[in-house]
């Protein structure tokens, strides 16, 4: 059996200096470079005719070569070579630059395989530095060619050489990492057939079958992964909580009544809390659908039935607000609830954590500061996290370190398709709350060209007039990827520039602030808190205000050249309106040189407030990766599967794992050890999570 964990540097054709390249690739062994797949394929086995050529194209085309290659050097660093080139449809023109030693091997009067880009003017078809081959020989066409996600210091031929070496190295010496029973069920190719085939298809078919197997095992490792993680979960004893600490004493204080998918949802969380298991739930419910009043009466559970509970937030501003809706209810019951954040004031700090040490502090609410080494619990029994997909795995484990196997709530406003929630969130219950609260009024969207900025503004003046507040929410402004400028800076000039629009062009006797994501977190919740407080008409802001902030009065947001923002994301700043008594709009201007993706993303928006329908057209219209966003933690990273391409997949994937497990937990029969030892490997390298 061949070691994968071998080197990449000793594969024939690398060295050291090939390798420190693919390192930077995250390619350190042999097994990492043959399981580096193609981003796309070059068909270049079809052959065009001259005659059929068409501009910008990249082609093969099979010719004689009717003319002598000429030289000429145009300037010190560069030379240009020319020939002609002809079929039985007509000529063409070959133009190479500085590779003079064309020369030597393209010869009057032979025949070759050209594979290059096409340029067609009204004069002449030219193809621009094509790779060639003489006929009958399928080095660099007459083949599908493998394309890789790479650097410009690594060419694709280098890379294509290195993994056609490490496959001729591997051949018929690879252990199969599938067992038996599911290759011959699921009529799926061995393991280094379909890497063979992956890298280098000589059909369509043949990627596509060698594709199937490789996508069955990366999504079977995950969900048994995810399986495995959650009955070790469900083996730990955790908190049984008292059932004379009765939910419905709370619930009786409220002002409102709850939604029957808010009691549902109270149910299900009420019963884990009573049995022995942990509970690992995550509460999922649109933006505005009452998720903090569930946490509320989650602690007042806790704390009654002696235990603390820990509330992170995302922000300080959030944080705060919790804080506030909880006092309201709970002080008056007897329970202190008390407020940690990055910007605590020593003493105030010091002052919290003894009390929380000492158990006087019933509930703490607070943002990243409640993972800090210095917080200790008294008898830390609940953690609940708010809008969980901006904290990561760990942090969420980090905070339930404080306690003995706390219950742990994760709340979250994003729509998660269900198929999905099982690989974001394998190894947690979900809850639902899939009701608003009654009365909401609809908010009304309207997608809107630059032509009518007039009407708008016009409009935004018509509501503040009326007393109500407004959000301006504009986009980074777009960089070039070269110049890598830090996101924080774009977004500070994005954010300047339109305030000053808004002020001083447009509307100038009103109060207008804005918040941006480099503001210090203090000047950042003083403007929130003057927004808060009505002193400010017109708040502009990058998506920093995302996230929860709850501000009843205003009922105006625009968002500044739309079509730059995902559904989901569209759909979470709407939610910022529409949170009081008055009737919202959600104003989407867009550019008129807007996509056709964009404009399906504002019809969308115009049709539906349900955040489900929104996920699930998203994912349709950009994919998983962009839909979570790039910089949102929790989305495991794949190799080759791609959650949209291959849901149907991921569903019989996810009924073959949960039967596997059903049958036999842990793996630990012979006829699945290949699988305990993916699992292993996975769990072994984190990437499960
Ligand atoms: P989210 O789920 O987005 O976090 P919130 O918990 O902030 O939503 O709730 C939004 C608003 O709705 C809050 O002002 C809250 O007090 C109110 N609310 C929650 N549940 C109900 C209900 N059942 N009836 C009326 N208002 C409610
Ligand atoms: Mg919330």
């Amino acid at each position: 059996m061949i070691d994968l964990k071998q080197n990449v540097q000793y594969i024939k054709g690398v060295g050291p200096n090939r390798a420190a390249l693919l390192n930077t690739l995250g390619i350190y062994t042999l097994g990492d470079l043959i399981t580096y797949f193609p981003r796309e394929y070059e068909d270049r086995s079809k052959i065009k005719k001259i005659g059929e050529l068409e501009q910008g194209e990249e082609v093969t085309i099979e010719a004689t070569v009717v003319s002598e290659v000429i030289e000429n050097r145009i300037r010190k660093n560069m030379t240009v070579l020319k020939a002609t080139v002809e079929d039985d449809t007509g000529k063409c023109l070959i133009t190479w630059f500085n590779q003079t030693y064309v020369k030597q091997q393209i010869k009057r009067g032979q025949n070759y395989r050209f594979f290059g880009k096409v340029e067609k003017n009204f004069t002449q078809t030219e193809l621009r530095s094509p790779v060639y081959d003489e006929i009958g020989k399928n080095k660099n066409t007459g083949k599908i060619i493998p394309v890789y996600p790479s650097t410009y210091k690594l060419s694709q031929t280098a890379i294509r050489q290195a993994v056609e070496n490490s496959l001729k190295m591997v051949a018929s010496k690879m252990e199969e990492t599938l067992p038996e029973y599911l290759l011959s069920e699921y009529n799926l190719e061995g393991i280094e057939e379909s890497l063979q085939k992956i890298h280098f298809p000589s059909s369509k078919e043949e990627h596509i079958q060698a594709r199937k197997r490789l996508v069955f095992e990366e999504l079977l490792s995950l969900q048994l992964s995810l399986l495995e993680l959650k009955g070790q979960a469900e083996t730990q004893t955790g908190i049984c909580y008292s059932k004379r600490a009765k939910m419905s004493d709370v619930i009786n204080q409220l002002p409102f009544n709850l939604t029957k998918a808010q009691l549902r949802v109270l149910e299900e969380i009420d019963k884990d809390m009573e049995s022995s298991k942990v509970m690992n739930r995550l509460l999922q419910g649109d933006v505005g659908s009452g998720k903090t009043v569930v946490a509320m009466i989650a602690a007042y559970k806790a704390v009654k039935s002696g235990y603390q509970a820990a509330i992170m937030a995302p922000t300080a501003i959030l944080a705060t607000q919790h804080l506030e809706e909880f006092q309201k209810i709970l002080e008056p019951m007897g329970i202190r609830c008390s407020l940690l954040l990055g910007a605590t004031k020593k003493k105030e700090r010091e002052e919290i954590l003894e009390q929380l040490a000492d158990g006087s502090i019933q509930i703490l609410i607070g943002t990243h500061a409640l993972i800090t080494d210095k917080v200790v619990f008294n008898q830390l029994g609940l953690v609940i996290t708010d809008e969980q997909h901006r904290f990561g795995v760990r942090q969420r484990a980090a905070i339930s370190a404080k306690g003995i196997n706390p219950d742990v709530l994760v709340m979250t406003a994003t729509p998660i398709p269900r198929t999905l929630a099982l690989i974001l969130y394998g190894d947690l219950d979900i809850s639902i709350i899939d009701e608003l609260p009654p009365n909401r009024k609809k908010i009304e969207t309207f997608a809107v060209s630059k032509r009518m900025e007039e009407r708008v503004n016009h409009f935004i003046c018509k509501n503040i007039d009326e007393g109500r507040q407004v959000y301006v929410v504009c986009p980074l402004v777009e960089e070039k990827e070269e110049t890598d400028i830090d996101e924080q800076k774009a977004d500070l000039k994005a954010v300047k520039e339109w305030t000053e629009k808004y002020q001083k062009e447009i509307f100038p006797n009103y109060r207008v602030e804005c918040v941006y994501g480099k503001m210090k977190p203090s000047e950042k919740d003083k403007i929130m808190e003057q927004f808060k407080n009505g002193e400010i008409d017109i708040l502009v802001s990058t998506t920093v205000i995302e996230v929860g902030v709850n501000v009843p009065n205003a009922s105006v947001m625009i968002v500044e050249n739309s079509e730059r923002f995902g559904l989901a994301q569209l759909h979470q700043l709407r939610g910022r309106v529409g949170r009081g008594e008055y009737q919202s709009y959600c104003i989407l201007k867009y550019d008129s040189h807007c996509s056709q993706v964009g404009r399906e993303r504002m019809k969308t928006m115009q049709e539906t407030n349900d955040g489900f329908v929104i996920a699930e057209k998203d994912l349709e219209l950009r994919g998983t990766g962009e839909f979570f966003g790039t910089k949102q933690h929790g989305i495991p990273e794949f190799k080759i599967a791609n959650l949209f391409v291959d849901m149907p997949m991921l569903k019989s994937v996810q009924s073959v794992a949960l039967k596997i497990e059903t049958e036999d937990k842990g793996l630990q029969t012979q006829k699945n050890a290949k699988l305990r030892k993916l699992v292993d490997d996975r769990l072994k390298q984190n990437i499960a999570l």
